[in-house]
């Protein structure tokens, strides 16, 4: 932390720079909280998994233990150890994009298909659900990172199907006009209030950390969606009550 005082001159000049010296002084503080912020987040996301981890592997040695209390610590193991390599695989994704190791790998696909074949993908996921995909959507095509795109419907359709009871609708329009093609991506689930839409696009961030626990999230998910939608110079809003529903629309510009 520090202050840059020096004497005013007549014309104004040391003033501005001063006070640019300043706020730069000030973003490499924020920076360095964020930084600090972000190790220990990720120290957590990782603390929390290992401890079940050790604890319920240390459970196990006891022989006195049914079959069914058996059974019950291993899958506690094996879901905790996708929680961490699921965990590292975002970082990893996460920080190549931030630091542009991972450049866009740009081919003209068909966005329809791609929501398509998505939608059949999580069919295990959403089949007590109703999962519309607009019939309009008649061959849309886009000129963008097939892999990197095909990552943000996955983590958007899986955050609305997971936030949605049985018996409950997802539903995907897909639009275009001149100068952009739009995605929404509309539940009729939980909702989210309106002190957690301001954040939720951030590392970590997670609305009920106990419930987001049970259901095996590590707050990532939304931040990717929005690092690689901003890579391809599109934006995501958000539009959300509790108790209704939300609705995710993504913005992409029309590249052909
Ligand atoms: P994760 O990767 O853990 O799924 P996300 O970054 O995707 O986390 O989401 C952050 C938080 O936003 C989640 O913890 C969840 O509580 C909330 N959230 C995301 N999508 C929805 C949705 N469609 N309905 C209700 N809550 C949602």
């Amino acid at each position: 932390n520090f202050n840059v005082q020096i004497e005013k001159d007549n014309h104004g000049l040391l003033d501005e720079l001063t006070a640019r010296i300043n706020k730069i002084a000030q973003g490499l503080g924020s920076m360095e909280t964020l930084r600090q912020n972000f190790v220990a987040d990720v120290s957590h996301e990782i603390q929390s998994p290992l401890t079940s981890i050790s604890g319920y592997a240390a459970l196990l040695e006891n022989e006195a233990l049914t079959h069914a209390e058996r059974m019950h610590y291993i899958q506690i193991i094996q879901v905790e150890s996708k929680r961490l390599s699921k965990l590292s695989a975002n970082l990893l994704k996460l920080s190549s994009l931030d630091i542009g190791v991972t450049s866009l790998s740009l081919t003209k696909f068909r966005l329809d298909k791609q929501l398509q074949n998505i939608s059949i993908l999580l069919e295990p996921q959403w089949s007590k659900k109703n999962l519309l995909l607009d019939a309009e959507l008649d061959k849309v095509t886009i000129y963008a990172d097939e892999e990197l795109l095909s990552q943000v419907w996955i983590n958007l359709m899986h955050n609305a199907i997971k936030f949605t009871t049985e018996g409950g609708t997802i539903h995907i329009v897909l639009t275009r006009d001149t100068e952009k093609i739009s995605c929404t991506i509309a539940d009729t689930g939980l909702g989210i209030a309106p002190e957690d839409q301001l954040h939720i696009f951030e590392r970590f961030y997670k609305v009920d950390k106990s419930r987001d626990r049970t259901i095996g999230g590590n707050g990532l998910g939304l931040s990717m969606v929005r690092k690689i939608v901003e890579l391809h110079g599109g934006k995501v809003t958000l539009e959300s009550e509790i108790g209704k529903g939300s609705t995710f629309t993504i913005s992409l510009p029309v590249t052909d």
